[in-house]
């Protein structure tokens, strides 16, 4: 018999009932260290008390009114994140797959009401994730998440990652832009070179195209800059923002300069819940601390003694692991045991890391993590690794 929650997904058999900073507490009262902060959401930790604040104040006054009606606390973030981003204008969304939905509409509109109709084609990357609905799927490409659901929205090309001549070769009188995670997640941890993303630029620029950027997970301070594309000094035209900046609550962005908005008149998009009350009274409360330098500064510091930590770790376990990627608090061990074996080990050791492609584990820590916290992660991981190394060596040590 179906269970009663669709069984889309492979859940570990673990229940947290309670969060407090970095820590998960499990029904049966064991202490897990979160290093996956429900992939990159819970950017401030669990139960942060600005954040509890601010969401329990917001409940107590107005929680929904309709984007009907100006709402004051979603006017204050976009504010926020114009004043801090290349962004003269911001949507709010529930999201990251609808985040993407609204990019790809935006950039179609802007060509057909710039009078180039046919400008409808987007240049993504292998091995990106774009989200799960229609157009996220075919943004990604991958079969995986695309068999079995019928014809796929049309427009979308996917090249090699990093490939910048396939990028100019497949540009077409079609193409309406490029999009591209400047820290593929989902994808195992893979960054784009600050050469490439400049390179990507200035070709877009040449030939008149636009550049989309999904910073869904590697944004909002996750990278160590507010946004990843910072580190490489440009620009995009649009991009897709939603995890971490809703600390947990359900949020997420696009933001654009005023150009690549300009086809989004009123009545062209909507949404009855994005940017309520609630979630921006949230969203406002995790800008103010993510934005803030001296916040930014600390998750550098951090994860550069997390990455040093960690690449002593990988060369005391050379059978388990091969190296470590990512940058900032979006980092990446690439194993050369099965990665599921490692994740599955770190539970046995309480603690939580998340697997994804290229055989990778994701450590995606909560920014607010603590040095302690971070020798107590390394500690676990060690445990971790031993315990896969028993499992996988036929020689006993
Ligand atoms: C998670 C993710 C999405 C989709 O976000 P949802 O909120 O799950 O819809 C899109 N792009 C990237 C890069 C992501 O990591």
């Amino acid at each position: 018999m179906i269970a009663s929650v669709l069984p889309t997904y492979n859940r570990a058999p673990l229940s947290f009932v309670k969060g407090e900073g970095s820590w998960l507490i499990e029904a049966d009262g064991r202490r897990f260290l979160d290093l996956g902060a429900g992939i990159a959401v819970n950017a401030l930790g669990h139960a942060h008390p600005a954040l509890v604040a601010a969401l329990t104040e917001q409940a107590g006054n107005l929680w929904h009114t309709s984007n009907l009606y100006h709402i004051p606390q979603q006017e204050a973030l976009a504010d926020k994140l114009v004043a801090h981003t290349f962004a003269d204008t911001v949507f709010f969304t529930n999201s990251g797959t609808e985040s993407c939905e609204l990019a790809v509409k935006m950039v179609r509109k802007y060509w057909h009401d710039k009078g180039h109709p046919g400008r409808v084609d987007l240049i993504a990357f292998e091995g990106s994730f774009h989200g799960r609905s229609s157009a996220g799927i075919a943004a990604a490409g991958s079969e995986k998440m695309t068999n079995g659901f019928g014809p796929l929205l049309p427009g979308f090309t996917h090249l090699p990652w990093g490939d910048l001549e396939a990028v100019e070769a497949a540009i077409t009188d079609h193409t309406a832009g490029v999009m591209i995670e400047p820290v593929q997640g989902e994808g195992g941890i893979r960054p784009a070179t600050d050469q490439f993303l400049k390179e990507l630029r200035a070709l877009c620029d040449a030939k008149g195209i636009m550049l989309i950027l999904d910073e869904v997970q590697c944004g909002m301070g996750r990278t160590g800059k507010l946004f990843a594309h910072e580190w490489a000094g440009i620009t995009p035209d649009v991009m897709l923002v939603a995890k971490g900046i809703g600390g947990g609550f359900p949020l997420g962005c696009v933001l654009a300069t005023e150009e690549a908005a300009s086809g989004m008149t009123a009545g062209t998009h909507g949404s009855t819940y994005g940017g309520n009350p609630l979630a921006c009274a949230v969203g406002n409360a995790v800008m103010d601390h993510v934005a803030d330098e001296a916040f930014l500064s600390e998750v550098n510091r951090k994860a550069g003694f997390f990455r040093q930590k960690l690449e002593a770790l990988v060369a005391l376990h050379p059978d388990v692991l091969e190296s470590v990627r990512g940058q900032g608090l979006m980092l990446g061990l690439k194993c050369k045991a099965p990665n599921a074996d490692l994740v599955q080990a770190g539970y046995v050791s309480l603690v939580a890391t998340v697997p994804a492609a290229d055989n990778v584990v994701r450590l995606l820590p909560p920014l607010t993590i603590t040095d302690d916290e971070i020798a107590e992660a390394i500690e676990r991981l060690d445990q971790a690794a031993s315990a896969v190394a028993r499992q996988h060596m036929s020689e006993p040590a």
